[in-house]
């Protein structure tokens, strides 16, 4: 990638600068990550042979709590992409009043190439090098790209063998058997879900007229694609790393998560002659799907997957970002003169991270929620704060994102100036 991701991210910042009064200590603070950590992790092999992975956990912010960040195991991971993950954990952690900084991780590696042995040392072993950054109060794992809750439990065993206690909030998205919250697999969906059904209303759009394209099958798309179908949406196209599929009066999402979940594979459907013919669908490619003729386009793969290259080409009138950074800035302002409104990955996918506090806070206090308390915690802080940043893109007349980062902003730079001494140096040198 030939732009640095951080600096892309960090634009969002400055755009949003302009209608904060936030302290001059606040923006400088927020420009640069705290601490980055690389590491090189030594994996022994089934064959024998000795492999070293590269692996990163920066802590970009930890003013109001603790950093809290997934950990994302993917070839293309590399230092600046953790460190804006990094950054946008800071920003949407503020955006939802959760009491933690930002933070996140990654290993660049094709997880896909290794045996689940391979893959448990790799995470052990992943541990075993950043053990003295992270901590319960200091820096708090979680799930992203290509990891998982069985990934999450290894880690937390890990850490627990290296502290010798007991450590289960160090890790959230856990399995439940080992301290994980119910809700937390589906939490980002759920998150989102909620978002998308507080804002549609806005725009007098039943959801049987709304149709709807999802890049990303993967736990956040999949369940996001479940539950809109079950609430009546007309998902038109889902995709995978390998391509997607394209029904014009609208998937059978139940079959297709069914089917994806036993192949792997979206496009294996059209193997198989009942679903690909009672549905009538078509193969298409990450990039066509982008570009349908759709009312609701939810990128929920990865980041720069719009830019400028094919932002005029979006047909979409609402984008509500589920993966972290799909769209560039450069192809924001494109989108925001075009008239389509972008609901920002700092709210719509902040489900997840919400639940992970729930399962930290059940962690300390040793008691454990229901379902349907999780549910009921969860569905107003995603309503009020989707709320909240209309209010402000409303009254300032500003895009979403830009609102959505004012709001946090203004969280961020009061407990900033909260713990600063910047008014003792200026009382002292007026006086
Ligand atoms: P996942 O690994 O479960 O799924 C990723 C999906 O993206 C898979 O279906 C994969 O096949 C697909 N994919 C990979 N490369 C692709 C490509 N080039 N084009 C199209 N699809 C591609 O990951 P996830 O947890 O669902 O995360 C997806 C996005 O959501 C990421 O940006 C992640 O940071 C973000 N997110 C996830 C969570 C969470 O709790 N899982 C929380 C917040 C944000």
């Amino acid at each position: 990638m030939s732009h640095s991701l951080l600096a892309d991210a960090s634009q969002r910042l400055e755009w949003a600068l302009k209608y904060t009064t936030i302290s001059e200590d606040a923006v400088e603070s927020l420009k640069y990550p705290q601490t980055s950590l690389t590491v090189s992790i030594p994996v022994r092999m089934d064959d024998g042979s000795l492999r070293v992975f590269q692996g990163y956990r920066v802590r970009y912010d930890d003013t109001r709590g603790p950093g809290k960040g997934g950990v994302r195991y993917h070839p293309n991971v590399s230092l600046d992409e953790v460190q804006s993950l990094a950054f946008w954990m800071t920003f949407k952690c503020a955006a939802l009043n959760l009491p933690y900084g930002g933070a996140k991780g990654g290993i660049t590696v094709n997880p896909k190439e290794l045996s689940r042995m391979e893959l448990e040392r790799l995470s052990r072993g992943y541990i075993d090098a950043i053990a003295d950054f992270i901590g319960p109060d200091v820096d708090i794992l979680a799930p992203d790209v290509y990891t998982n809750a069985m990934v999450m439990g290894w880690m937390m065993d890990q850490y627990s063998i290296i502290k010798r206690q007991f450590s289960p909030a160090v890790v959230t998205g856990k399995p439940v058997t080992m301290g994980g919250s119910l809700g937390r697999e589906t939490a980002t969906a759920m998150g989102a879900f909620y978002v998308i059904e507080a804002m549609m209303p806005k725009f007098d759009r039943a959801p049987s007229e709304t149709r709807v394209a999802i890049q990303g099958f993967g736990n956040a798309g999949g369940f996001l694609a479940e539950m809109l179908y079950q609430a009546g949406y007309k998902i038109v196209a889902v995709s995978d790393s390998q391509g997607g599929i394209y029904a014009q009066n609208g998937l059978n999402i139940p079959a297709i998560s069914q089917f994806k979940k036993a192949s792997r594979r979206l496009q294996a459907m059209y193997c198989d002659d009942t679903v690909c013919h009672t549905t009538a669908e078509a193969v298409l490619t990450n990039e066509e799907l982008l570009e349908l003729d759709v009312d609701i386009l939810i990128p929920a793969a990865l980041e720069n997957q719009i830019t400028e290259a094919n932002a005029n080409n979006i047909k979409a009138k609402y984008i509500f970002e589920v993966a972290n950074g799909p769209i560039t800035s450069a192809a924001d302002t494109i989108l925001n003169d075009r008239g389509i409104y972008v609901f920002p990955d700092i709210l719509v996918n902040a489900g997840g991270v919400t639940v992970s506090y729930f399962e930290w806070v059940q962690n300390r206090s040793g008691l454990y929620w229901s379902l349907d308390e999780i549910h009921h915690r969860l569905k107003p802080r995603m309503v009020e704060e989707a709320a909240n940043i209309w209010a402000i893109a409303q009254d300032l007349s500003i895009d979403l994102r830009t609102a959505g980062y004012v709001h946090a902003l203004s969280r961020l730079g009061d407990a900033i100036s909260a713990k600063g001494t910047r008014d003792y140096y200026v009382n002292h040198v007026k006086s």
